[in-house]
């Protein structure tokens, strides 16, 4: 049986609402789901108290003093409120909708075929009026750009004056322009979507797309997810039925409606019988990555594969040379793929040589340190800027798959040496990227700590529940 829980929405449950302090709002169908996960997760939650995180919820606790009593948040806070009236106003930060009894709005969609001309005709108003409004002051003149698609309002007083035109561009972005002693001035107005703290979890049966599916996570986060753990974790071959997998992540708001996914801020992963816990850290230079509790990167210092391509050939010292036709080993791996595939930096590193190597055509080899190297053979060309001392990071593309060399065919002829030894990249022991720093880890510990509390805790309030329901279930069987 596949024991994939549904998705749930978390927001205001204790150990969330705990974390997230007041600037959440509830709608109150929030509230009432709530409620109903609070009695569950206050079980577990006698230590459930989350550190200082002023006003950006859970992941980014830029702000996270490392020294944070846990107790400082009045316990009140903590709880999901009881109205909905209490909590809208514990959410100063929800804009208040447009507040304008006096005017009297018209609306319209831009449709192919309209000008800003016919629309203000259709509204009303004339050619001159449009003038002085495109005139106005400010962001005022954007309202010559219109899309099919957008929305155009008018705001007219009781006597018929043009107050306030309201362009939006999409849920997020709107131009308004209002009327001013001497004329007309804009303003492009941006919303910020309201992170809510979601949660699902899931047992992997065939492979981690399907589960993930079937836990109510859209492939976006599916796909991050991979990411996350595609460092340590090989998910077409390491992956085995009955692995498991947890993950809190963001689920954005915009006026109690869900526009989208944010990131994942914390995720717990089961291979195997091995746990790997991740946790989201933005460090104090703004830079965020995933890391295990213990500070770890979840990232290698190094990709496995430099492209996204299958292997034609593998990494064999005993291999008859395809063109020569003697006994030549195959000091790298070739990827198969078309003229033109970019070809990624495995590791931060300096360019040490760019352009013709013999056999190898066009080839860069990068220095990364602790001696290693890597080669990239047979590109087409080079990347853009990729010259002997450049600088690269790693994904950037360095160049791109070619037949340059001697070849049979276009393929990525990879090398991995460690102190000019080749070794097999596939499956050599990858060093880590940088940990947190020493002198950066007690802010980590206390921007993580309730990170992990959710997981704990969304995860055992989850497995009761399900346990509840397999109970229910059970009973209604017999
Ligand atoms: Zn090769």
């Amino acid at each position: 049986m596949i024991k994939t829980f549904p998705k749930i929405h978390l927001i205001a449950v204790a150990g969330i609402s705990l974390v997230v302090g007041s600037a959440l709002v509830l709608s109150p169908s929030a509230d009432v789901e709530a409620k109903r996960m609070t009695i569950d997760l206050d079980l577990h939650q006698e230590s459930g108290k989350a550190t200082d995180v002023p006003e950006q919820p859970v992941a980014d606790a830029n702000k996270a003093a490392p020294d944070a009593a846990p107790d400082s948040i009045p316990r009140e806070n903590g709880e999901a409120p009881s109205s909905p009236d209490q909590a809208t106003a514990a959410a100063p930060e929800q804009p208040a909708p447009p507040a304008e009894p006096a005017l009297e709005w018209t609306e319209m969609d831009v449709e192919s075929g309209d000008t800003l001309s016919t629309l203000f005709n259709e509204a009303g108003f004339n050619d001159g009026l449009m003038l002085s409004v495109i005139h106005g002051d400010g962001d005022a003149e954007k309202l010559q750009h219109l899309y099919v698609g957008e929305t155009l309002a008018f705001g007219t007083s009781p006597d018929g004056e043009l107050e306030k035109v309201r362009l939006e561009r999409n849920r997020l972005e709107s131009l308004v322009i209002e009327r001013t002693d001497d004329g007309y001035a804009g303003e492009i107005v941006m919303r910020e979507p309201e992170p809510r703290v979601a949660f699902a979890s899931g047992e992997i049966e065939g492979s981690l797309y399907l589960a993930g599916k079937e836990a109510g996570l859209d492939d976006r986060i599916t796909m991050e997810l991979a990411g996350i753990y595609g460092w340590d974790i090989d998910f077409v071959y390491d992956v085995r039925k009955g692995d498991t997998f947890e993950v809190v992540y963001e689920e954005l708001y915009l006026d109690d409606e869900k526009i989208d996914n944010g990131k994942i801020i914390a995720a717990r992963f089961v291979n195997r019988g091995r746990e790997v816990i991740a946790l989201h850290y933005t460090d104090s230079n703004g830079e965020s990555d995933y890391y295990t509790p213990d500070g770890d990167s979840m990232r290698k210092a190094f990709l496995r594969t430099p492209i996204n391509a299958r292997v034609s050939s593998p990494f064999n010292l005993q291999r008859r040379h395809p063109v020569l036709d003697v006994v030549r080993p195959h000091e790298g791996t070739d990827y198969a793929a078309p003229t033109g595939t970019p070809i990624k930096a495995a590791g931060d590193g300096r360019v040490s040589f760019a352009g013709w190597k013999g056999g190898y055509g066009r080839t860069v080899v990068l220095s990364h340190g602790d001696n290693i190297t890597t080669l990239y053979a047979h590109m087409s060309k080079l990347g853009k800027g990729i010259n002997s001392g450049t600088r690269v990071e790693q994904g950037q593309t360095i160049g791109y798959v070619g037949a340059s060399g001697m070849v049979t065919g276009a393929h990525l002829h990879y090398e991995f040496r460690v102190n000019g030894v080749a070794r097999n990249s596939r499956t050599i022991d990858l060093p880590e990227a940088n940990p947190v720093p020493e002198s950066e880890m007690a802010r980590f510990k206390a921007a993580t700590q309730q990170q992990i509390a959710q997981l704990n805790t969304l995860g055992e309030g989850f497995r009761q529940i399900a346990m509840a329901e397999e109970a229910v279930a059970d009973e209604e069987q017999q």
